[in-house]
C-alpha cells in the first residue's frame, strides 16, 4: 500500500508544528508544506519585536484558556493535551531553552526569534518534511473517491489524502476561501489587539508617559480592564488598551472605532478618599501650588495636565481649591472621558478575530466536521488571544493535535 500524502497549506507556526508532529509520529508518511510567501515562518521571525514570545508561563489549562476572547471553551481540552509546559519541553528537547520575564512572557534565552525559526526548520529537515515556498494554494477540491486535488500557481495540480489548512488569520474573507469552498463558515474577520486614537491635545503632549495601573472602560458597554497604560503620539496603548481591544474586537468594530473611553487614573482610591486627601493638603500645605503636588503614583506631568484639564488655574494653591473645582478634579482623576476616533494596529503583535467557525471543527483531532480528511490549525480558526505568548501557544497546541491526527490512518 502506498504511504499517504499529507499536504499542509501555510508554512507558519501552526503548519510547521503540525508537519513536524505528523512526520515524527508516522515515519514514511509524505508530509508537504506549501507556503505562499518566499519565506517560511515569516511571522515567527518578526514576532515579539524580533525576540518571539513563544508562550506564557501559566501551566493550568483552564486559566490559560481564559486569555482567549475567542476560543476559550474550545481550547481547554486541547491545552490538557499540549500546553505551555509541553511547549517548553518540546523546544528544550531540541536544544532551545526558554526564559520567563517578570510579566510571564517566555522567550528563547538568546532573545532572538531566529533561534525558534532555525529550530523549527531543523526539525522539519530531520523529520523529512518537504517544504515548498512561493506556492500559494487558492483552490482545493474534494476528489470523488476521497482526498483532495490542489491547484498550484504553476498550473499543475497536487493530490493528497489529507489536507491541513494553517493559513493564518483571515484578515479578509478571501483568505478563508479554501475553507469556505470546502463547506465551512467563516466568522466575519475583524482586527484584534489595536491601540486607540485620541486627539485630546493635552494627552498627546504626554506621549511616552506610562502609568502602572489604571482602570479603563468603554462607555455603554460592559467592557472594562485594569492594567498598565501608555500614552502615545496618537492616543493610548499599553496592556490595558490591548486587552480592551481584544475583548471588545467586535463591539468596537460595530462602533466604527468611535466611542467614549473612561479612564480612572487612581483605581485604588475612592471619591471620598480623594476628598479627604485634598482637605489634608488644604491644611498641611495651603500655600503650595496644586499643579506641583501630585498624588502618588501619578507622574508629575500627567498630574499637572489633569489638574489643568479639570479647570483649575495653574496658580491655584491648595488653600484656594473651591468645592466645585475639587469636584471637577476628582471627576478628572477617576473618570476622565476621552473620545476615541480610530485605531492603529499594535506594532508588536496583532491578530484577527474571526475565522473558521469553531463548532464545525472537532478539537480532539482538529478535523473538520463538515469535510472528511480536512483539518485546521492556528489563527485560521476563530481563535485569538491577548498579547503575551497566548497566540503562539494556540498555534503550537492546535498544530500538534492536528499533526497527531493527520498521522493516524483512520483519519483519512
Ligand atoms: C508583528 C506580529 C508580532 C507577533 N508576535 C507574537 C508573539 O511574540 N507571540 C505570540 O504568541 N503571538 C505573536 N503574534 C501572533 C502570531 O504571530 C500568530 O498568532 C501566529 O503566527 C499564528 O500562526 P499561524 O501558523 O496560524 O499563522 P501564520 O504564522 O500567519 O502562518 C500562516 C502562513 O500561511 C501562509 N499562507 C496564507 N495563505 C496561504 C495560501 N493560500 N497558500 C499557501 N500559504 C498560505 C502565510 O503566508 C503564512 O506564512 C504576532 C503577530 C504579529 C503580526
Amino acid at each position: 500500500m502506498n504511504s499517504p500524502r499529507i499536504v499542509i497549506v501555510g508554512g507558519g507556526a501552526a503548519g510547521f508544528f503540525a508537519a513536524i508532529t505528523c512526520a515524527e509520529s508516522a515515519p514514511g508518511t509524505e508530509v508537504i508544506v506549501l507556503e505562499r510567501g518566499p519565506q517560511f515562518l515569516a511571522k515567527v521571525k518578526i514576532s515579539g519585536g524580533g525576540r518571539c514570545n513563544v508562550t506564557h508561563t501559566c501551566f493550568n489549562e483552564r486559566e490559560f484558556a481564559t486569555h482567549f476572547p475567542r476560543g476559550e471553551r474550545a481550547l481547554i481540552s486541547p491545552f490538557k493535551r499540549f500546553q505551555a509546559s509541553d511547549t517548553v519541553a518540546w523546544f528544550a528537547a531540541r536544544g532551545v531553552k526558554l526564559k520567563t520575564e517578570s510579566d510571564g512572557r517566555m522567550f528563547p534565552t538568546t532573545d532572538s526569534s531566529q533561534t525558534i525559526v532555525d529550530c523549527l526548520l531543523n526539525a522539519t529537515r530531520q523529520a523529512g518534511v518537504k517544504l515548498t515556498a512561493n506556492c500559494g494554494v487558492d483552490v482545493a477540491a474534494r476528489r470523488p473517491g476521497g482526498g483532495f486535488e490542489l491547484s498550484l500557481p504553476n498550473g499543475e495540480s497536487l493530490s493528497c489524502d489529507r489536507l491541513l489548512i494553517a493559513t493564518g488569520g483571515c484578515r479578509t474573507p478571501a483568505l478563508g476561501q479554501i475553507a469556505v469552498s470546502l463547506g465551512h463558515t467563516l466568522e466575519t474577520p475583524v482586527p484584534s489587539l489595536f491601540t486607540f486614537h485620541i486627539a485630546t491635545p493635552w494627552l498627546r503632549a504626554l506621549a511616552g508617559i506610562s502609568v502602572g495601573t489604571v482602570k479603563a472602560s468603554v462607555a455603554g458597554t460592559g467592557l472594562h480592564e485594569r492594567g498598565a497604560l501608555l500614552v502615545t503620539h496618537w492616543g493610548l496603548s499599553g496592556p490595558v488598551i490591548l486587552r480592551l481591544s481584544a475583548w471588545g474586537a467586535r463591539a468596537l468594530h460595530e462602533k466604527n472605532y468611535r466611542f467614549a473611553l473612561h479612564v480612572n487614573w487612581l483605581p485604588q482610591l475612592s471619591d471620598e478618599t480623594l476628598a479627604r486627601e485634598f482637605q489634608t493638603r488644604r491644611n498641611s500645605q495651603p500655600a503650595r501650588l496644586i499643579v506641583n503636588s501630585p498624588i502618588a503614583p501619578l507622574p508629575a506631568r500627567l498630574w499637572e495636565q489633569l489638574v489643568l484639564a479639570s479647570g483649575a488655574a495653574r496658580e491655584t494653591r491648595w488653600a484656594a481649591l473651591s468645592r466645585s473645582t475639587q469636584h471637577q478634579l476628582i471627576q478628572q482623576l477617576l473618570r476622565t472621558e476621552f473620545q476615541v476616533t480610530g485605531k492603529s494596529l499594535n506594532q508588536d503583535e496583532f491578530v484577527t478575530c474571526g475565522g473558521v467557525r469553531l463548532g464545525e471543527v472537532n478539537f480532539k483531532t482538529m478535523a473538520s466536521q463538515v469535510c472528511p480528511g480536512l483539518f485546521f490549525a492556528g489563527e485560521v480558526l476563530d481563535i485569538d488571544g491577548i498579547t503575551g505568548g497566548f497566540n503562539f501557544q494556540a498555534a503550537w497546541t492546535t498544530g500538534w493535535i492536528a499533526g497527531r491526527a493527520l498521522a493516524e490512518p483512520g483519519n483519512a
